[in-house]
């Protein structure tokens, strides 16, 4: 049908015919969907294991998933990639927020990329994302020479989930970088909860970024993380601020005599820095590779590799359990009658809790026999 603008009649504009259209805008856009498509284990595996990355992506996304169904692939991708993991160094970085993570990794990375060569995974634990609805660690706009070096792979925490689950997607999320030739690794984590602790058990070094002056040093806060830390570096160690760290770094070696001997056998280290000039990123790193020669040399570094393994696989016991339990439809629906009679007193906390966990072991048939 004419349009009716483009009679005789009409006194407006006009309307041209047009020209053909075509097929599609982007002559990519099909490629990049074609790329998308989600791979079968084995081409994952494969793509991993040659180090590509956006496989490598694809495949941590897997492991993130809160899918069932993805949780079964993702677990079969990690068991095959877990022959061709374990050959990096991991280091935990912590410390508050604005204790400069973000600019020291920057800076670690690159230094240490270019001492080194290698390739860098930099991961986070950030428990809080799960709040927040997405992490603000580990993400690329807050390090901007490192997410541009092609050497690098950056990928904010998991968000979903309780510290444990977080811990443990980063956790195999490690596997996956190192079987894609990624020989370090870092583990970036908020230093004011218990994701320290989590961090270290994933980690060869763990190195603590502390501020001069916020009092720490004296009043022995975050005894607990300093216990942990095989390094602490004190980080804005520059203009009018350097008398300041040198006075906190001779606080804290005094703070460390206190403690009892690592476990390794290394003492650990206390130095200055200014991860924003660039200053002193040298001798941290010096430090971290003369641990690595220690702990390696007297045997501790495959020993607590070990020892991890054994704790990862308890917490992932723990795991399963506690998501079984809690998401049995049974129990949920016993659960807000116990917890209203916990709180009207007509019951104690662990009556309740021996109830539940019975009449758990009732529906799966667990019984006395068993425990015989
Ligand atoms: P994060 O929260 O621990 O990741 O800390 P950021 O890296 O985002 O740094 C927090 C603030 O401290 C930013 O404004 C940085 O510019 C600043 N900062 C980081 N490192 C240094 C440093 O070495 N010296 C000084 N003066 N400021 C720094």
């Amino acid at each position: 049908m004419e349009h009716p603008e483009n009679s005789k009649e009409y006194k407006g504009l006009t309307v041209n015919d047009g020209v053909e259209q075509p097929a599609i805008v982007n002559p990519y856009l099909k490629q990049q969907r074609r790329r998308r498509r989600e791979l079968p284990v084995s081409e994952m595996v494969e793509g991993i294991v040659k180090g590509n990355v956006t496989v490598l992506s694809q495949a941590v996304t897997l492991v993130e998933s809160v899918n069932p169904e993805h949780y079964a692939k993702a677990q079969e991708v990690i068991e095959k990639c877990l022959p061709y993991s374990g050959n990096s160094v991991r280091i935990g970085i912590s410390g508050v927020p604005g204790a400069g993570k973000s600019t020291s990794i920057d800076e670690f990375g690159i230094h240490v990329l270019n001492t080194y060569g290698g390739k860098l995974a930099v991961l986070a634990i950030d428990p809080s994302s799960e709040r927040t609805k997405g992490s603000i660690l580990g993400d690329k706009t807050r390090m901007e020479k490192l997410a541009q070096h092609p050497k690098s792979f950056i990928r904010p925490s998991p968000s979903a989930g309780s510290l444990g689950g977080v811990a443990r997607k980063t956790r195999e999320t490690i596997i996956l970088c190192e079987a894609a030739g990624f020989d370090k690794v870092f583990v970036e984590t908020v230093g004011v909860g218990q994701s320290e602790t989590a961090c270290h058990s994933m980690v060869d070094f763990f190195l603590l970024i502390q501020l001069a002056g916020t009092g720490d040093e004296l009043q022995g806060i975050k005894r607990g993380i300093m216990e942990i830390s095989d390094g602490i570096v004190i980080n804005k160690c520059d203009g009018n601020n350097v008398d300041k760290c040198h006075l906190a770094a001779t606080s804290f070696r005094n703070a460390l005599h206190f403690f009892p001997q690592p476990e390794s056998g290394w003492t650990p280290k206390v130095l200055c820095y200014s991860g924003f000039y660039g200053l002193g990123i040298k001798e941290i790193w010096d430090m971290v590779y003369e641990y690595f020669d220690f702990v390696k040399a007297n045997g501790y570094f495959r020993y607590r590799r070990n020892e991890q393994s054994k704790y990862w696989m308890y917490e992932s016991i723990n795991e399963q359990l506690r998501d079984h339990f809690y998401h049995n439809p049974k129990i949920q629906s016993m659960m807000n009658e116990a917890e209203r009679m916990v709180l009207a007193g007509e019951k104690t906390s662990f009556a309740a809790a021996g109830e539940l966990f019975e009449f758990y072991k009732k529906i799966y048939g667990v019984g006395v026999a068993d425990r015989d």
